[in-house]
């Protein structure tokens, strides 16, 4: 299959050749002529797999279509829903240079909270074609009457598992409320939990469903390995495998903001380029640090969770998780930020005792064992894993030579009172 083969004009294969896209993804194959069809998608795939231009593509084949030339004022008629503001920019840019060529000029807002509302008003003067945007900021903008949603033909829902989590049920239940009742609806997704699949049933009519194997069958490209190590070496193992591996970039994932910042600076001490990437730094030096990022000027990013949604860097040759995630579903949304589209990539967990058990669970999901790894001179002082629960707790714990933690010193307690 080929992006010619699914119906594209040529000013659109012109652009998809630009972004260097030589053949469609899975998604894209399904999804192109389903939505140029003017039918309502389903789509579940994971992190990576391209569905931004899935939808992308043949909604704006239809724009140029439907567009009525010469018309002072443009209507929105594609609106897309995104989780965060990062993603509301990735998506826009993503549409606004496969538009390029295309022959009528489309005009495309992108919209997001944590700015000042007034020069997206500004800009929404006029109207416009498409508008990205994140619900509550979009909520705002409609009661200001900055934008009517009247004639809006699609509605594209762009990581609703995200939107969810974040908790936008509310705020886009309120949106539904102001869009014609007749009207294409595309649902994304990566994940697929009960409360995903309510709101897509609630919104899908007759969906064309497109499931991308499943959410991890398309991870094999990207090696994963688990290093065994205590909480108090991990910096130390990190600057190791930064200088060791040489990537030339790589995410790293903590749990908080705070661990993001401690963390960014012991690597900068240890002359590794370095940002903390979290919610504490305003959108602007978000948008600044991904550039220098991309750019090479930063090798390393300290990211939380939230923080780090939607970041695509093409070509991210590793991820690490500092921490691990909260949930297996976390797991693959990070590790899925290396090896996208095809690329190779590599994803490290530094498991500590303590949490063996939780990446056990992880492991489960996927249905993946990761064997562990000790590395010399990071060999963790507590061992677990393969062990039974007596060998842990014998008094004598620990590797022989090394002081006792005052962890194994409470173990031991524990184990004499039992
Ligand atoms: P998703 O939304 O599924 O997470 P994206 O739409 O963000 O994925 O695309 C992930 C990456 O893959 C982006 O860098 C994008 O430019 C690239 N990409 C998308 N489609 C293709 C394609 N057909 N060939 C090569 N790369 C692609
Ligand atoms: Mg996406």
């Amino acid at each position: 299959m080929t992006f010619a083969n699914l119906g594209l004009s040529p000013e659109l294969l012109l652009a998809v050749a630009a972004r260097q896209y030589t053949l469609p993804t899975a998604v894209q194959t399904e999804a192109i002529p389903a939505v140029l069809a003017g039918q309502d998608v389903m789509a579940l795939a994971q992190t990576g797999s391209g569905k931004t231009a899935a939808f992308a593509l043949p909604l704006l084949q239809r724009l140029q279509q439907d567009m009525e030339e010469g018309s002072k004022q443009r209507k929105v008629k594609v609106l897309v829903l995104v989780p965060t503001r990062e993603l509301s920019g990735q998506v826009g840019q993503t549409i606004e240079t496969l538009a390029e060529h295309l022959p009528k000029k489309l005009k495309v807002a992108v919209i997001y909270g944590g700015a000042s509302i007034n020069p997206q008003m500004m800009h929404l003067r006029g109207g416009a074609d498409v508008v990205i945007s994140t619900p509550g900021r979009l909520l705002d903008l409609l009661d200001n009457n900055a934008l009517s949603l009247q004639h809006v033909s699609t509605l594209v829902l762009d990581e609703a598992d995200r939107l969810l989590d974040l908790g936008f049920a509310d705020e886009i239940k309120r949106i539904l409320e102001q869009l014609p009742a007749q009207r294409q609806n595309l649902f994304f997704s990566a994940t697929f939990s009960p409360a995903v699949k309510k709101l897509a049933l609630a919104l899908l009519h007759e969906p064309k469903r497109i499931a991308i194997a499943d959410l991890t069958e398309n991870l094999p490209d990207i090696a994963q390995r688990a290093i065994a190590v205590d909480a108090d070496k991990r910096t130390r193992l990190l600057v190791h495998l930064i200088k060791e591996q040489q990537w030339e970039r790589v995410l790293v994932f903590v749990a908080t903001k705070y661990a993001s910042d401690t963390v960014s600076n012991k690597l900068k001490k240890a002359g590794i380029k370095t940002e903390a990437f979290n919610g504490d730094a305003s959108q602007g030096a978000r948008q600044h640090m991904l550039a220098d990022f991309k750019a090479n000027r930063i090798q390393v990013l300290v990211a939380t969770d939230l923080a780090a949604r939607g970041i695509d860097v093409a070509g991210l040759p590793a991820v690490v998780n500092y921490d691990l995630p909260r949930s297996a579903d976390d797991y693959i949304h990070r590790i899925g930020r290396t090896g996208r589209a095809g690329a190779s990539g590599c994803a490290i967990s530094f498991i500590l005792a303590e949490h063996e058990m939780h990446f056990r669970l992880i492991e489960k999901r996927q249905d993946k064992r990761v064997p562990r790894e000790t590395l010399a001179g990071f060999e963790p002082s507590q061992t677990s894993g393969d062990m039974t629960p007596e060998e842990t707790d014998a008094p004598t714990g620990g590797i022989k030579g090394k002081r006792k933690s005052k962890k194994d010193k409470l173990r031991e307690l524990a184990a004499q009172n039992k």
